[in-house]
């Protein structure tokens, strides 16, 4: 592979985040050693995920001198929780656009969100659907109008900027498994917006660690990720690699056990976060990391994963979406 033009970033999170086993559980399942890649543990508050694009994508935007940071998500957004964080750190504006009616009561994320000091403007479902687009350019140009540059992170910044973050964790994780001496058969994340399964596993298949990167859909179809994957992908080699061939890693994702939707989890993905709390004390959230956790699991019961070696959950955070279900529990 040739090399390629590397993009701006700033630490941000906690890195390396540890790579534990899961002895009870793994012994209780007489199946592979399940490892945890504890990407929960990148930051306090900041914690998940998010941060290790935002890294990339919030360097680019102090390169492009902006002041203002306009980000979109569900009104448990994780994603939007961690910008209003760190644009509160690095001193910029945030404004972010939530997804459902504005709540009576501030919890979990967006009680966070609002208190780094994030604006932010509720839309309806449907008006989000329809006018999401319009309402990034509505509120970029009344910041302009105000002499304030702003730039906008689509959902979970997952774009080419975005991509990076997982690409470089993949870095990570390949000596994470060189240390420890695994056999994995199999790595598994929550899918949401792509953007981590994709920048994985491109990241891996360059690394030419030839393990199966597989995401677990919490919303949408299987063909839909591999879409927004190869799409996010090729603009990752167009603007970053652009002489070069795309060389396209195989994208494999699971959507059998979104369950009811995105964000509705039904009574054994709770149980799933029951167990885990208690057998391990791993916390796991009903929006992500439980659905995947749990069709991973499914996975292994049934044989679809060899109960040789090893396999690998990468725990993307999520803590305090669980503290606006505890009423569902
Ligand atoms: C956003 C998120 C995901 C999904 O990551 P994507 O890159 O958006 O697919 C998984 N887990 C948690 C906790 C998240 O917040």
């Amino acid at each position: 592979m040739s090399k390629t033009a590397q993009p701006p970033r700033i630490n941000l999170a906690n890195l390396p985040t540890p790579l534990q086993p899961l002895s009870r559980l793994s012994k209780k399942l007489s199946g592979p050693t399940i490892w945890v890649k504890r990407d929960d543990l990148t930051h306090t508050a900041v914690s998940g995920n998010k941060i290790r694009k935002l890294e990339y994508v919030v360097a680019e935007a102090l390169q492009q001198r902006c002041d203002v940071i306009i980000t979109c998500g569900g009104i448990q957004s994780n994603h939007c929780r961690a910008t209003a964080l760190i644009c509160a750190q690095l001193g910029l504006k945030c404004h972010l656009i939530l997804r459902g009616a504005q709540p009576d009561c501030l919890e979990g994320n967006t009680f966070l969100a609002n208190l780094a000091g994030a604006k932010i403007t509720y839309l309806e479902p449907a008006a989000y659907r329809k006018n999401l687009t319009q309402e990034f350019t509505r509120l970029q140009a009344s910041y302009e109008e105000q002499g304030l540059r702003a730039y906008c992170i689509p959902t979970g910044a997952s774009d080419e900027v975005g991509l990076w973050g997982y690409y470089s964790m993949a870095g990570e994780l390949k000596k994470d498994i060189e240390l420890n001496n695994l056999n994995v058969q199999l790595i598994g994340c929550a899918t949401g917006s792509g953007g981590t399964h994709a920048g994985l596993a491109l990241g891996m298949h360059h690394l030419k660690v030839n393990t199966q990167v597989r995401g677990y859909a919490v919303c949408d179809s299987a063909a839909y990720f591999k879409d927004k994957c190869e799409q996010d992908i090729n603009a990752w080699y167009q603007r970053y690699l652009p002489n070069s061939l795309v060389d396209m890693p195989n994208l494999d994702v699971s959507d059998e056990f979104i369950g009811p939707g995105y964000g509705i989890a039904e009574p054994e993905i709770y149980q799933t976060i029951r167990d885990l709390a208690q057998l391990e004390g791993l916390i796991l959230d009903p929006v992500y990391t439980a659905k995947a956790f749990y069709g991973l699991l499914e996975q292994i019961k049934r044989g679809d994963v060899s109960s040789d070696g090893d396999v690998i959950f990468v725990h993307t955070g999520g803590l305090f979406g669980l503290f606006a279900h505890r009423h569902k529990m």
